[in-house]
């Protein structure tokens, strides 16, 4: 750790945003000796806050929802030009309002998922009870693992040498919360869907062996988004300049 720690470019080096070449020193109107892009495509004036980050109230939902599509559908310009050293509120408050709807999200599909199965076997229990049980466990568990995720990628990143401290990190992951949105969507719409056809006549009782296997398949699709999202972030976060 601490040798790998002493290779770690410190805050002031200018790193070409395309490979990680040390540009330091290099003139502006250069070309990068490892890639050939410009160097000034790599200076630090291209990146800044998001657009919700710029606007002068929290409640300004036109900015806010800006900000989500362009995570959502153009992640990589979207971390390609967001300043990756500040210590934002709002950014963190991003994250926690997405975290927060997603295990609304996957709570919903679990406890109507689970009141499916309960009925199966004749064991009845409140769903509304165990509903917000599992908000509670989801946001809990979201948290959780966001932190260990951040936490490991830190780790990775200093033995490997690269500049992604903690901070940096969490704020790639505070953007990436919304990324989890999609799954739970899907989930949510998958079990809901499915108890409506079948309690509506529309599916026979043999019906569950496929849905238990498309929520299978749901989870390994979804566990290869949410890691692609998650590279995305930090492979346009690593070598950044502001
Ligand atoms: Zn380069």
């Amino acid at each position: 750790m601490t040798r790998a720690a002493a290779n770690i470019p410190d805050n002031t080096a200018l790193l070409c945003e395309f490979c990680g070449y040390n540009l330091t020193g290099l003139p502006q109107e250069g070309r990068c000796p490892e890639c050939g892009r410009p160097v000034a495509d790599s200076l630090p004036h291209w990146r800044g806050p998001c657009a919700w980050e710029q606007a002068r109230s929290p409640a300004d939902l036109g900015r806010f929802i800006r900000t989500s599509a362009a995570v959502l559908f153009r992640p990589s310009r979207f971390y390609r030009t967001l300043a990756t050293r500040l210590d934002s509120p709002r950014g963190r408050l991003f994250g926690r309002i997405y975290l927060l709807v997603a295990s609304i999200l996957f709570a919903t599909a679990a406890a109507f998922h689970l009141d499916w199965f309960l009925k199966l076997t004749g064991t009845r229990f409140p769903l509304a009870i165990s509903w917000v049980l599992l908000v509670v466990l989801c946001d809990g568990f979201l948290i959780g693992v966001t932190s260990l995720a951040s936490r490991l990628t830190t780790w990775e990143a200093t033995y490997r040498g690269l500049r992604l401290p903690l901070g940096v990190v969490q704020r790639g992951m505070d953007f990436h919360a919304i990324h989890y949105l999609v799954p739970g969507l899907v989930a949510a719409t998958t079990v809901l869907g499915y108890q409506w056809l079948l309690y509506h006549g529309h599916l026979g009782a043999d019906s569950g062996s496929v849905y238990l296997y498309v929520l299978c398949g749901q989870i390994i699709l979804f566990a290869g988004y949410l890691f692609q999202t998650y590279w995305i972030a930090m492979r346009n976060m690593m070598y950044a300049n502001a």
